[in-house]
């Protein structure tokens, strides 16, 4: 995990290139606004992998700790740490990632997890970060075995990391076509059909680093036309604790409402698009078309889209902050800290919808956040000028951005 967090300044420069390549792509065909970003998508993607790595901030202890258990207790042999047994570790690895995925997408209640990282109608390295939270309780299971064949869980977690990490880059529309890299290894344009929500795309190339896996269990699918990203029904908002919750509501409303104990089951392990037959039945994923498809959008005032940034700023400060000092907080701070960092990624999604009420959520989380310096610092004259500037400035912000109408397109 830490490699990831480590990461993060390579992730924001490697985001600022893409920005400048879809600027001047832009240009070149007269376009005014990119083309691959928008401000909304990509505080709603940023929102979800904050998210992410807080909650993993509280369990990857753990994770580590059964792995251990297994490989302390239970090892069938003890691997050496050579580059074979690396190469060995990273193969196993790979293949048990794409079975994850594979099933993330074939299983309700393991796509109710994965389905955040799908959400987004955009594709650009932000959605790489958007990463469901609740994601890394229901994978690690996977990874079990390779601690049972002997191989060290410090080798499994970095493996692991390097396979996250190769993802980033394949979420990018600025590479075409790569020749015979693409024979072996997962590309941009293999993962691009990864993401399309047209009927030939869903559920193709699961691959994390080797496509080879698709090709060797019928699930790879070429990029023919450039596929209309997202999911088949999209989610139609940027706040991040929706995106997190809003299947698991559906799949729990579905089991409620339907008459049968066996059907309230299966919902749960059943493929997405399936429903009890008093509720419908199954239903497959239909084409979108393309004439007439619409992404979901909103027009908020520009003085809202710079309070955000403004805000989204200071978020990305705390969360940095609390990644890194989180193991010398005490359980009340971390928890505080993990509350208010989940109001603050839904606040500055729901503002950017163009609603009214988050601004008693804001004000509220405001004054929390005006606690930080009090709790990190201690009562003295420096935070309390941290806490006072922090409070004043952001309540005058707001207050200021709210006084004319916000309207929702
Ligand atoms: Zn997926
Ligand atoms: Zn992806």
């Amino acid at each position: 995990m830490e490699y990831i967090i480590l990461s993060i300044p390579l992730f924001f420069l490697l985001m600022a290139v893409e920005l400048a390549w879809s600027a001047w792509h832009g240009a070149k065909a007269g376009l005014t606004r990119s083309s691959v970003y928008r401000f909304n998508d990509f505080v709603a993607n940023m929102g979800c992998g904050i998210g992410s790595q807080v909650v993993g901030a509280f369990t990857k202890a753990g994770i580590f700790a059964i792995y251990l258990a297994v490989y302390d207790h239970w090892r069938l042999f003890t691997l050496p740490s050579t580059p074979l047994t690396w190469l060995l570790a990273f193969l196993l690895i790979d293949l048990l990632y794409y079975w994850f995925h594979r099933l993330s997408h074939e299983i309700n209640f393991l796509w109710a997890a994965h389905i955040v990282h799908h959400q987004s109608e955009e594709y650009n390295l932000s959605v790489a970060l958007r990463q469901s939270w609740w994601q890394g309780l229901f994978s690690f299971w996977f990874y079990i075995p390779v601690a049972l064949l002997g191989v060290h869980p410090l080798v499994i977690v970095t493996v692991g990391a390097f396979v996250t990490l190769y993802q980033f880059w394949i979420h990018t529309k600025a590479i075409g076509r790569m020749g015979a890299f693409e024979w072996l290894f997962n590309t941009p344009s293999h993962h691009r059909v990864h993401h399309g929500s047209d009927p030939k795309y869903i559920d193709r190339n699961h691959a994390g680093t080797l496509i080879i896996w698709d090709k060797l269990f019928g699930t790879f699918q070429r990029e023919e036309e450039e596929p209309i990203y997202g999911i088949t029904t999209p989610l139609q908002s940027w706040d991040p604790v929706k995106a997190n919750f809003h299947y698991w509501g559906d799949l729990l409303r579905w089991a409620r409402q339907t008459r049968s104990w066996k059907d309230k089951l299966l919902v749960f392990v059943k493929p997405p698009g399936w429903k009890p037959a008093d509720l419908g039945g199954f239903e497959g994923p239909r084409a979108k078309d393309r004439a007439s498809y619409v992404k979901f959008d909103t027009q908020v005032p520009r003085a809202m889209s710079l309070y955000v940034a403004v805000q989204f700023t200071l978020l990305l400060a705390l969360t940095t902050l609390f990644l890194f000092q989180q193991q010398r907080m005490s359980a009340w701070m971390q928890w505080g800290m993990a509350g208010l960092i989940v109001l603050w990624v839904m606040n500055l999604g729901v503002l950017l919808e163009g609603k009214r009420w988050p601004l008693w959520s804001e004000g509220v989380r405001i004054a929390c956040t005006s606690l930080v310096p009090f709790a990190l610092i201690g009562p003295v004259g420096f935070a309390t000028m941290a806490a006072a500037i922090l409070f004043i400035g952001s309540f005058l912000h707001l207050v200021l951005v709210f006084r004319p109408p916000v309207r929702m397109v």
